[in-house]
């Protein structure tokens, strides 16, 4: 088995010298307070921040990528996710940048053969962490675990002022020239919750990407409000965990079918959607949003397969309060009694939720600032995304004061409606992370124009020597006819 890592690895060290990566370093070594500035801090080394960590390095930047998480505990994988296998196709190239060397698909074949691969259906959901981690030490990124960040700052002088705490330890300040927000699929805010799940106990409810006892639910009678992938996860889970009833609470009369956006995917759509018109991108999303994701069909069986399990569709919540030691849950089908409620409810921009982003949140502009959807288009989400420049550079409300707003940039799920689906899932991560990159060492390159001019002047390795030829004077004008 390792004889084939080993054999992919040495295969990956040729495929990258052929394309002559990573590139050396070319930009400026500075220092701010006696501490290295790096040109790029990534907060968060999910697949996303990982992604980017490694188009940087290919680029000749330096970069450091901050996660609070333990080593291979990083993002929802080995974490917080519960299917049984990934929702996208086994054959996506994920975050391999366009090297072969570097895709989920070669390091399970170097491993486990050809035949294994054929026969694999859908990726396991622990085995694509285990890729993560791979990918991660094989590339030997610059990734600093148990790394929480606490506060983002830029300044009026070109550098941005992390507090970084380290393994609990009280903040001190790092610095960078450029920062990307790569916190994930709730990374500008946190859970959607429905008004009435905060005044309930805390011990009655959880919301789906918590941390959450499933063990704890054995016997209970819950409910799980939602429909989408994670309602299920959440659902089987619990059934799993020998929950005596799960109900799941679906608004809509009939679950989504149709994966909309899996529809729209192709090279353009990747390459074209930021170029596009406020209004097509508004529409594009809006649309994929109200048509909603159906949850895998796997992930619906693993739950429908239980006889306990039971499917309410057509019913919203009306209001819910704790009384004769249970939940009382009223519906728009009547009332329904139940120990624990789990919120598969989705993630929203909410920046009270991410504190790191307390000093910039009042100054960034988001969509609703300057964009009017048409009657009946009108959707919350999309309204809260930020509107990001063509760096996914946040850009500063009317009126806003907050120098250096635009050196931080922003590479998380929120960012799709200004950027397209580049911004965090398997499919076109890649996209991302090396368009993010070439924009980021572009900016680099522009902002030391004149270092580098000063570079290029001195510069002095001769090509030839000058001993290749002779110079001679013109022959006269007669011997030249
Ligand atoms: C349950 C689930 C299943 C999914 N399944 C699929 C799928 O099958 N296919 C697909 O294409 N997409 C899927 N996605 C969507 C997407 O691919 C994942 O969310 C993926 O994890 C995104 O990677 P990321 O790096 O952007 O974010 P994450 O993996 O969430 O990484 C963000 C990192 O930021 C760190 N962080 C956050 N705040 C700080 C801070 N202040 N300081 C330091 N570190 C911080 C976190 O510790 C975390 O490790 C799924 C998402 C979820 C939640």
């Amino acid at each position: 088995m390792t004889s084939g890592l080993a054999a992919l690895e040495a295969r990956l060290a040729d495929e990258l010298a052929f394309l002559q990566l990573p590139a050396p370093r070319w930009t400026p070594a500075l220092e701010h307070e006696g501490q290295p500035v790096a040109d790029v801090a990534i907060v968060g080394a999910g697949m996303t921040g990982l992604a980017l960590a490694a188009a940087l390095v290919q680029r000749g930047v330096s970069v450091v990528a901050y996660d609070e998480a333990p080593a291979g505990l990083e993002g929802p994988w080995a974490t917080t996710a519960r299917m049984e296998t990934l929702r996208s196709p086994k054959q996506l190239a994920g975050p391999a940048l366009g090297i072969p060397s570097l895709t989920f698909r070669a390091w399970f074949e170097a491993q486990f053969g050809r035949a294994e691969w054929d026969a694999l259906d859908k990726i396991p959901r622990l085995q694509w962490m285990d890729y993560l981690r791979w990918y991660r030490e094989v590339l030997a990124l610059p990734v600093r675990n148990g790394h929480r960040v606490t506060d983002v700052r830029p300044r009026g002088d070109g550098l941005v002022e992390l507090a970084v705490e380290a393994d609990g330890r009280s903040a001190t300040s790092a610095w960078a020239r450029r920062v990307v927000v790569a916190t994930g699929r709730a990374g500008l805010g946190g859970p959607a919750l429905p008004a009435f799940a905060e005044a309930l106990p805390r011990t009655r409810w959880a919301h789906s990407s918590d941390d959450n006892d499933y063990a704890a639910l054995a016997g209970l009678r819950v409910g799980v409000v939602g429909a989408g992938a994670s309602a299920m996860d959440s659902a089987a889970t619990s059934l799993e965990a020998g929950a005596a009833q799960v109900h799941l609470l679906v608004r809509r009369a009939d679950l989504p079918r149709i994966n909309k956006g899996k529809g729209a995917g192709n090279p353009g759509f990747v390459a074209g959607y930021a170029q596009l018109p406020d209004a097509w991108k508004w529409r594009i999303r809006h649309y994929i949003s109200t048509q909603q994701v159906p949850p895998p069909r796997n992930s619906t069986q693993r739950v429908s397969r239980h006889a306990n399990a039971h499917f309410h569709l057509g019913v919203s919540i009306v209001g819910v309060e704790e009384r004769h030691g249970a939940l009382q849950v009223g519906t728009s089908a009547g009332p329904i009694e139940l120990d624990f409620l789990i919120f598969a409810t989705g993630f929203k921009v909410d920046w009270r939720q991410r504190p790191m982003l307390r000093h910039i949140a009042p100054s960034i502009g988001v969509w609703k600032d300057r964009y009017a959807p048409l009657p009946g288009s009108e959707d919350d989400e999309l309204a809260e995304s930020p509107d990001l420049g063509a760096a996914f550079e946040f850009q500063p409300r009317a009126g806003a004061n907050c120098p250096g707003l635009d050196r931080v940039h922003c590479l998380s799920y929120p960012a799709t409606l200004s950027l397209g689906v580049i911004t965090g899932d398997i499919p076109a991560i890649s996209e991302g992370a090396l368009q993010l990159a070439d924009r980021l060492a572009g900016i680099l390159y522009a902002e030391d124009i004149a270092y580098h001019y000063a570079r290029m002047e001195a510069y002095d390795e001769p090509e030839i020597l000058g001993d290749e030829w002779i110079a001679e004077p013109l022959p006269p004008p007669s011997a030249a006819r």
